[in-house]
């Protein structure tokens, strides 16, 4: 029987980018009984997908790990430990690696899941303490080419738009982005606005999505030629005089070299037409309805970002917004769909890729800043940013690497050929694995396991997609033996007392005052400081920038943030105006051939999250998609004799799959779709070829051969 809530407790959701606002329902017995979305936010204004009404089920979830646990190989058994045990041997062999092979051989890779609190301690731990360069988060794998290309179009990361601008633009273009089923809440924002205003929608993905059919135009591009359909678009802009050229000259550099490549005959939608597969006069269109609408907006996920081209396609997203003035105005804007729930988090304040607080290692004056705000020697910070999870693995092949330690993530599935990332793994001196689950398939290879909270048993906030702010209160105590990320790294820094000045806060509020103060700053959009714990529940979350002082809230509106960044024209360049990025396409995607003539695509399911660590468990989630599946054209399953349901074998350069397959029309004749959330299946055979800017992987853009087994 259905108990009943003596009590709501506020929190957000903790799996997609969307940020939806979520009240947990207690019982009595201050156990958790349900789940509902906050009807006073804005997000979400009371919805959920299934996998938010969901989310109570995963604290007594089976896999979670409840103690401790330690072994000297990993083929061993694993022995219950104590902290103090676990955290000894793991802060002892740091020390040792360290001591033996240099500071850079032990390597720290984290996640875009944890708390912003959490993430600006685990920085502080590793900049200041550990002292490794060889850190990153694994949103290498999903928004890192997003943040590469605001950085080179802007001068600095932070997606510039929100949810708002549905509501006032006139032509949408979505770019390899599924929203009904990766962020169904926006897509339902996004729909709700269509609905009331019928503006132009236009899908570019390869594969007839869920969105896609929702499209009054659909572009069924082909794979990895994002840039060569943009250039082509900006070239009938150019030719036809659509251009806003007040706000270029006024706002942007290098507009003869963008314009003098992108009119170049081979972007004339007649030559282009064969590059991307998007037939010349629908090229045309789609350039005129963008350009001509009042405000248009793009948003784009993994469709742009994983690709050798990511932080390419996503420079010439924000080209083709600068070159018709849709950047800063309401409806008009370059927003790029994150993944997880505080990937923004994690940009902001990780220190993954340089310092807390957008702040670069490369820049003296922003180390000397950190060093006396911790109150350390700046020489004990690197002068340029280490590897990314994509270039530790092949560093622990070369033996570069010898230790590692991983934080909710979970490399075994989601990174691009497992059967490599496997050897890698056996050949660690050291892994240490902290996560809330002890059964994620990453922890087969680890000497400690260190069993964390989950979600809403810790207090802290995550950042949206639209820059939004928003609270995770602590709803009930942590599983069995388990801690909170930030105890652990609190007590982890306490085993490395490098001569240091170091103060580490108590609570996660305490660290977030740390963070308030490290963001004030006249030129900084990533401003926190006028906000609270008590202020952000009672907004139900509060857009960045949202500064202390009266002057700086100008023109925002009681507890709201800015909506939109770069209103003024003004940009984070060393001259104020905006970069148009060249992007002249180089064909170097991995292509259909005789003997792998299908391409191979993948994605996410509405029912699951990341490796299914968490939604694999819930009963729901885990009943409506059990297993993986190929989708494939009936056209093409009949020439090869296969039926629906029958399983094959899906092979290609790297490694292979058996799978179940899907007969139907949304994959082209020479394509297949596999989800990417189950483990030893299409991450077996996808390709690791990085983005040379943002080091992502082209997961997207690979070949396979299909058999009968
Ligand atoms: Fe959670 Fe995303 Fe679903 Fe909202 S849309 S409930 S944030 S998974």
């Amino acid at each position: 029987p259905q108990k009943k809530v003596a009590e709501w407790k506020y929190s957000t959701c903790n799996y997609c980018s969307t940020g939806c606002a979520i009240e947990i329902g207690l019982g009595d017995d201050g156990k958790v009984v349900t789940s509902r979305g906050h009807a006073g936010a804005d997000v979400n204004r009371g919805k959920l997908c299934i996998k938010g009404l969901l989310e109570h089920e995963l604290f007594e979830s089976p896999g979670r790990g409840t103690q401790p646990l330690m072994r000297d190989k990993f083929h061993h058994a694993f022995q219950p430990a104590s902290w103090d045990q676990a955290m000894d041997k793991t802060a002892d062999k740091i020390k040792e690696i360290q001591t033996k092979y240099g500071r850079d051989a032990f390597a720290v890779v984290s996640t875009g899941q944890l708390l912003t609190e959490e993430f600006y301690t685990l920085g502080k731990l590793v900049r200041g303490c550990i002292g490794t360069n060889n850190y990153d988060g694994n949103t290498t794998l999903c928004m890192a080419s997003a943040v590469s290309g605001y950085k080179r179009s802007f001068g600095a990361d932070g997606p510039p738009g929100c949810y708002g601008d549905f509501e006032h633009t006139e032509c949408l273009m979505a770019f390899g982005s599924n929203l009904p089923e990766q962020h169904p809440i926006i897509y339902w924002r996004l729909k709700e606005a269509k609905e009331k205003r019928n503006f132009p929608l236009i899908v570019v993905d390869p594969r007839v999505t869920m969105l896609a059919q929702f499209a009054d135009i659909h572009l069924p591009i082909t794979p990895g030629t994002d840039c060569v359909l943009i250039n082509s678009m900006l070239h009938v802009i150019f030719k036809e005089g659509l251009e806003d050229r007040a706000y270029l000259e006024a706002h942007t550099n290098n507009l003869s070299e963008l314009e003098a490549l992108v009119l170049d005959k081979r972007y004339d939608p007649i030559h282009a037409q064969h590059e991307c597969g998007i037939d010349e006069d629908r090229i045309r269109t789609v350039a005129r309805l963008y350009a001509n609408a009042g405000a248009a907006m793009s948003i784009w996920t993994m469709g742009i970002n994983q690709s050798t081209h990511g932080s390419d396609g996503v420079a010439n997203i924000n080209n083709l917004n600068l070159c018709t003035g849709n950047i800063g105005i309401p409806g008009g804007t370059s927003l790029s769909i994150t993944g997880q729930c505080n990937a923004m988090g994690t940009r902001e304040w990780s220190s993954c890729s340089g310092l807390p607080g957008y702040r670069v290692l490369e820049n003296a004056e922003q180390r000397q800043e950190i060093a006396d705000f911790w109150g350390i020697d700046p020489e004990f910070f690197p002068k340029k940013r280490g590897l990314t999870e994509t270039d530790i693995f092949p560093a622990i092949e070369t033996g570069e690497i010898k230790g590692l330690w991983l934080v909710a993530t979970n490399p075994m599935t989601s990174m691009p050929n497992t059967p490599r990332i496997r050897k890698a793994m056996e050949k660690l001196e050291f892994l240490v694995v902290q996560d809330c689950y002890e059964d994620v398939e990453t922890n087969q290879y680890s000497h400690v396991y260190l069993p964390a909270s989950v979600w809403a048993e810790k207090e802290g906030c995550h950042t949206n997609t639209e820059r939004r702010v928003n609270l995770v209160r602590n709803a009930l105590p942590s599983y069995a033996d388990s801690k909170p990320d930030f105890w652990i790294f609190n007590q982890m820094a306490k085993r490395f007392d490098n001569g240091h000045v170091i103060h580490f806060p108590d609570t996660p509020e305490g660290a977030f005052e740390e963070m308030k103060t490290l963001s004030v700053g006249s030129d900084r959009t990533l401003d926190i400081s006028g906000m609270s714990y008590d202020k952000i529940e009672q907004a139900r979350g509060i857009q960045w920038p949202y500064r202390a002082s009266e002057e700086g809230r100008k023109g925002q509106q009681g507890l709201r943030g800015d909506p939109r960044l770069y209103t003024d024209g003004k940009f984070q360049t060393p001259n104020g105006k905006a970069n148009l990025i060249c992007v002249d396409f180089v064909n170097n995607n991995e292509q259909p051939c005789d003997e792998y003539p299908f391409w191979l695509n993948s994605g996410r399911v509405v029912e699951h999250f990341h490796t299914r660590t968490r939604t694999g468990k819930i009963g729901n989630c885990n009943k409506y998609s059990p297993t993986p599946y190929m989708e494939m054209n009936p056209d093409a399953a009949e020439e090869l004799g296969i039926q629906h349901q029958q399983y094959v074998r899906l092979t290609s350069r790297r490694g292979d799959a058996v799978v179940m397959v899907q007969l139907t029309h949304r994959v082209a004749r020479n394509a297949v779709f596999i989800p990417f959330h189950f483990h030893d299946c299409v991450n077996r055979l996808t390709l690791g070829l990085l983005d040379p800017y943002s080091r992502q992987p082209a997961f997207k853009q690979c070949s396979a051969r299909i058999e009968k087994v």
